[in-house]
Formats: C-alpha cells, sequence, structure tokens
C-alpha cells in the first residue's frame, strides 16, 4: 500500500489503456519524491487517496438542499465530524447498518488540506490546499432526525466513500457535481451553488481547529439526496476530477 502519481488519464478523465502511475517515495504532503518504474493502472487497485485524521463535514450548504430538508440557510457554515473509520475508497461497498431504515447518499466535493495550519487568512487557503476528491457522504436520515446530532447518522463504517484520486490542479469556482444510482441521475448540481465556497470554508473551520496534512472537509451536497438500498451501485462525478463508484450491501438480517 502506498501512494503515487495518476498520469495519462484518457479523454474522459478515466483510467484508460495509457494510463501509468509513479510510486511516491512516502507521503504526498510536500515534494514529491517519485520511485522506481511506473507501473500501468490496470494492475493497481487504488484506496481511498486519503486517510484523514478527521473529516468534517459542512451542513446545508446548497439552498436547495437546505430548502429539501426543510431548513434555512445557516448564517455561518455549519460543520460536523465524520469519523476516519467511516473511509473507503472506490469500488467498496457501503454496508447498511441494522440501526437504520433510511441511508441517504450525499455527492459532495470533498477538499483535501496538505499541510498542518490553523487561523487560516482566505488570501492564503490555496497554500493549504493539496487538492481534491468526490466523496460520499452517506447519511442515517433517519438517526439524524431522532438522534438530534449527527455523530452516529453520519458516522457508521463505510459512511465516507473518498476517490477515485487526488485532483491538485482544479478550480473548483463551476463545476458540475452529480450522483447517480443505477442508470438514474438523482442529483445534479454546480459548485457554483455552494453558500460558503472553498476559500470561506477553509477560512471558517481553520478559525475552529487546527488542521492537518490529508484532513478532508466535505463541502455539502445538492438537493436531490435520496435512499440507497442493497444492490445499488452509486456513482458520485465531479467535473474535472472523476467518477467515484461504490457498491450498496446490508447487513441487515431480515
Ligand atoms: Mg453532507
Amino acid at each position: 500500500m502506498s501512494f503515487g502519481v495518476i498520469d495519462q488519464l484518457d479523454d474522459q478523465g478515466e483510467i484508460g489503456s495509457d494510463t501509468i502511475i509513479l510510486p511516491l517515495n512516502g507521503h504526498p504532503y510536500g515534494e514529491l519524491e517519485p520511485q522506481g518504474q511506473a507501473i500501468a493502472a490496470a494492475e493497481v487497485k487504488l484506496l481511498a487517496p486519503v486517510l484523514p485524521s478527521k473529516i468534517i463535514g459542512i451542513g446545508k450548504n446548497y439552498a436547495d438542499h437546505a430548502a429539501e430538508m426543510g431548513g434555512d440557510v445557516p448564517a455561518e457554515p455549519l460543520f460536523f465530524l465524520k469519523p476516519n473509520t467511516s473511509v473507503i475508497g472506490p469500488g467498496e461497498a457501503i454496508v447498511l447498518p441494522p440501526q437504520s431504515e433510511l441511508v441517504h447518499h450525499e455527492a459532495e466535493l470533498a477538499i483535501v488540506i496538505g499541510r498542518f495550519c490553523k487561523d487560516v487568512p482566505r488570501e492564503r487557503v490555496p497554500e493549504v490546499i493539496l487538492g481534491y476528491t468526490c466523496a460520499n457522504d452517506v447519511t442515517a436520515r433517519d438517526l439524524q432526525k431522532r438522534d438530534g446530532q449527527w455523530t452516529r447518522a453520519k458516522g457508521f463504517d463505510t459512511f465516507c466513500p473518498l476517490g477515485p484520486w487526488i485532483e491538485t490542479d482544479l478550480d473548483t469556482s463551476d463545476l458540475a457535481i452529480t450522483a447517480h444510482v443505477g442508470p438514474e441521475l438523482r442529483q445534479s448540481g454546480t459548485t457554483q451553488d455552494l453558500i460558503f465556497n472553498v476559500t470561506e470554508i477553509v477560512h471558517y473551520v481553520s478559525s475552529n481547529m487546527t488542521l492537518l496534512p490529508g484532513d478532508v472537509i466535505l463541502t455539502g451536497t445538492p438537493a436531490g439526496v435520496g435512499p440507497l438500498v442493497p444492490g445499488d451501485e452509486v456513482e458520485v462525478e465531479i467535473e474535472g476530477i472523476g467518477t467515484l463508484i461504490n457498491f450498496v450491501h446490508s447487513e441487515r438480517t431480515s
């Protein structure tokens, strides 16, 4: 298990026959040090591209989603934590826990932090971002309502698919973001509609807590969240990054 730089994606920005991976010596924070031979991407199993110390989720950060949840748009970024044990990678299974009857997908742009930081001024936010990946902020909607706070609903194992890789060169001002479940388009938004954009989010969150290299901030989901059932295939696609695909299994016995 190691980090690598992915290169030569195909015309659609996906893995193609020419795609290669350059293994890195050590971690991707700071100067990248490629080492050894390039490997054909077809011979590599991609894992989650980062194992964060913490995952911060921004709630109600698209007006259309805040409306579908029956709530107002927050005056300041509203954030919560997901444990790092919820992370899975591309192609892995989201497991529906027996405690919940209603688990939803939430397609989100994820910010990956690249360096230790606190109190980041807006103009220095680009310096602390390693890049961006796709995320699914999987949520047990019934438990979110019942518990009155969100830790359990957002925190089950497998409830934070991340991937397929980290895009380090990306303008996030207007990116299409979609979620498909099977052939059905469920969510279709653009990051242009973020209430708090990437700069505001990193500035605000870092004014409240220290961020470490590899920490992940989920920027919120557009309207169209909906249920996942066993056997579903769920795809989160973000323009300029790629497509994160996961499958849904059940831990329920009946
Ligand atoms: Mg969310």
